[in-house]
């Protein structure tokens, strides 16, 4: 799938909703960071959570697209037609003894956490207490339902020191462990959303991975998977995101309008585009944050 050659950057997103404007802004850095440099901009539908995706929403995707006069490159990639790759990648690093199976609920979890003196809290949220970690590798548990973990302390330890480079926050040391041993093959999916990435970024030959901030604590877990998967290794651009006046970030629920509903009410998508870029918001709604 990969090309060789030249900047490569993509925009990811989940067909679960409508784009709002904070799509627009991840999708616009990803387009301009590929066309500043003559490279490619390709697009993956991020569609693991199938009870969610839905097609209307894939159709959006592209319509909000063109409307911006985003042109992308390449065929789109959708999540959902490639398990396989993530069953592969999940099976060579059980192979290395670095997964284990986990029958914990949400509630469960919550619970373990809440009764425990020191809550350990991971960079994105909750960290899992490692609660099935100890289970005895018995295979007639697999027959209940359970995700599947990366042993993070194991992991970590085999891989060895890692780094990773931002183009705005310069060269950082990975510390997966923070995030706790993350779940890699959900219950439902099969996959995660840390593998999936990980896995697509390398056989689209992602050069240069363009996403808001809000994913940064994402990254160290990316690294490390890179490392245990041989797979190469992208430099990270991690945008600002939008916020409103107030200075909170522009999500759906404070009021972004969803791009569809600005295209169907005749907005100009190339000149929105561009007051994307120059940090000005439309309709009065807000400004980038720093
Ligand atoms: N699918 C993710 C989202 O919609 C983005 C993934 C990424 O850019 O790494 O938030």
């Amino acid at each position: 799938m990969s090309q060789t050659g030249g900047v490569v950057t993509r925009f990811a997103p989940s067909p679960t909703g409508p784009l709002h404007l904070g799509h627009a802004l991840a999708a616009i850095e990803s387009h301009d960071r590929a066309r500043v440099s003559g490279g490619r901009f390709l697009l993956r539908i991020e569609d693991i959570d199938t009870g969610r995706s839905r097609p209307e929403h894939v159709a959006g995707i592209l319509a909000d697209l063109d409307w911006l006069g985003l042109a992308r490159d390449g065929e789109v990639v959708f999540q959902s037609q490639r398990m396989a790759q993530y069953a592969a990648a999940l099976d060579r690093l059980r192979a290395q003894g670095l997964l284990y199976p986990c029958f914990c609920t949400r509630a469960d979890i919550a619970r373990e956490v809440a009764d425990s003196a020191s809550a350990p809290h991971g960079a994105d949220g909750v960290r899992y207490p490692g609660t099935c970690r100890a289970l005895p590798r018995d295979p007639a548990l697999l027959a209940r339902p359970h995700a599947w973990r990366i042993d993070m302390a194991r992991a970590v330890a085999i891989a060895g020191p890692l780094t990773w480079t931002d183009e705005i926050a310069g060269t950082i040391a990975a510390d997966p462990l923070a995030s706790g041993d993350v779940v890699l093959a959900r219950k439902d999916a099969g996959t995660s959303y840390h593998l999936a990435v990980t896995v697509d970024d390398a056989a689209q030959g992602v050069t240069h991975v363009v996403r808001g901030v809000d994913l940064f604590h994402a990254t160290p877990i990316h690294r490390l998977l890179q490392a245990l998967l041989d797979l190469p290794v992208p430099t990270w651009r991690h945008h600002p995101l939008l916020t409103g006046p107030d200075g909170q970030r522009l999500a759906k629920r404070s009021g972004a309008p969803a791009l569809a509903l600005l295209r169907a009410s005749g907005v100009d998508g190339p000149a929105l585009a561009d007051d994307l870029r120059a940090g000005r918001l439309p309709l009065g709604i807000g400004t980038t944050s720093p």
